[in-house]
C-alpha cells in the first residue's frame, strides 16, 4: 500500500475557509476538519498536472513519517483534483512576522525556549536519518529550510517547525536547477552555496542563521550583503555579528555553527544540551 493511501481523507470532512497566505504551489486556506473538530490548514496546488502534483505531494510524504511535538503536523492529503494537503493550523502564524509583532514582549528566556524547541525538532530529524518513501528507502538529509519563515507559532510558548518543501532541491536535479534563484543564499553553508552539498551539517549552520534571526527578532541575515557577495565574506572570515539580545554563551554556540569546515560543527544533539544548558541560567520556561 503507498503511504499517502494511508493518509487520504475526504473532502467531505473538510470546510474550506479563507485564504492565510500564498505558497510555492497555490494558496494556502485556513478551515477545519469536522471529523476531529479542529482548525487546519489546507494547501492547495494550482496547476496541477501528475508532474507537480507529485512534487506538491511529496512534502505532505515526508511529513506522514513525522510525529514530534515540535514539527508541524499534517492530518491529511486529498489526492483526487483539486489536490489539498491538510495540516494541523498554528493560529499565530509564522515566527518571523510574530517576532516583529511580539518584540518587546519577548524574553530572552523565551527565545532560547523557541531555538530549543526547534533544535529538538531538528534532533529528532537528525535521529531519523532514513525516510521511507513510496516503498523505497531514501537517504534523508533533512531537507528542510530552516528559518524562522518556516517555524510557526502554535502558543506564546510552543514554535513548530515546517516547510518540508525544500526536498525539491535534493532529489530532483531538474527542478532544482529551476529553483537556484529561490534558494535561501544567506542562511546557507559555504560548501552549499560553492558545491549544493546539502548535509545535516549544513542543516546545523542554517540552524545557527535561525538563532541569529531569532535573536535578531526576525531581522534578515545579512542585509546589508547581495548574495553574490555572501560567499567571499564568508570564504574571508566574516560572521552574522552577535544580537544585542544574544548572550554571548550562546553566540560563542552559533559560531561554532559556522565553522568554515562542515565536520568541525556540533550534531543537533549537542546542541540541544548546550542549549538547556543557556536556559537555565536565563530562568527559562518549561524544562523538560
Ligand atoms: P514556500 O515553499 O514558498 O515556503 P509553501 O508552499 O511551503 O511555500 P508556506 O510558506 O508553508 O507554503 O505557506 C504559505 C502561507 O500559509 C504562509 O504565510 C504560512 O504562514 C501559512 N501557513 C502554512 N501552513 C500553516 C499552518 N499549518 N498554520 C498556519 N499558517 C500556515
Amino acid at each position: 500500500e503507498s503511504p499517502i493511501k494511508k493518509q487520504r481523507i475526504s473532502r467531505a470532512n473538510v470546510i474550506l475557509g479563507q485564504i492565510l497566505g500564498e505558497g510555492f504551489f497555490g494558496e494556502v486556506h485556513e478551515g477545519v476538519y469536522k471529523s476531529d473538530t479542529i482548525q487546519v490548514a489546507i494547501k492547495t496546488c494550482k496547476d496541477c498536472s501528475a508532474g507537480v502534483k507529485e512534487k506538491f505531494l511529496s512534502e505532505a510524504d515526508l511529513m506522514k513519517n513525522l510525529d514530534h511535538p515540535h514539527i508541524v503536523r499534517l492530518i491529511g492529503v486529498i489526492h483526487v483534483d483539486p489536490v489539498w494537503i491538510v495540516m494541523e493550523l498554528y493560529q499565530h502564524g509564522e515566527l518571523g512576522n510574530y517576532l516583529k509583532e511580539q518584540k518587546s514582549t519577548l524574553t530572552t528566556a523565551t527565545l532560547i525556549l523557541y531555538c530549543l524547541q526547534i533544535c529538538k525538532a531538528l534532533s529528532y530529524l537528525e535521529g531519523l536519518n532514513m525516510v521511507h518513501r513510496y516503498g523505497q528507502i531514501i537517504f534523508f538529509s533533512l531537507h528542510v529550510d530552516i528559518a524562522v519563515r518556516n517555524i510557526l507559532v502554535a502558543s506564546p510558548d510552543c514554535v513548530k517547525l515546517g516547510d518540508f518543501g525544500l526536498s525539491r532541491y535534493i532529489d530532483d536535479q531538474e527542478y532544482y536547477k529551476a529553483s537556484v534563484s529561490r534558494m535561501p543564499i544567506k542562511w546557507m553553508a559555504p560548501e552549499s552555496i560553492n558545491f549544493r552539498r546539502f548535509t545535516i551539517a549544513s542543516d546545523v549552520w542554517m540552524f545557527g542563521v535561525c538563532v541569529w534571526e531569532i535573536f535578531s527578532m526576525g531581522q534578515q541575515p545579512f542585509l546589508w550583503l547581495e548574495n553574490g557577495q555572501v560567499i567571499t565574506q564568508l570564504e574571508s572570515g566574516v560572521r552574522l555579528p552577535k544580537p544585542l539580545l544574544c548572550p554571548p554563551t550562546l553566540y560563542s554556540m552559533l559560531t561554532s555553527c559556522w565553522a568554515y569546515e562542515p565536520y568541525i560543527r556540533p550534531s543537533f544533539r549537542q546542541l540541544v544540551c548546550s542549549l538547556r544548558y543557556s536556559g537555565t541560567a536565563w530562568d527559562a520556561p518549561l524544562w523538560e
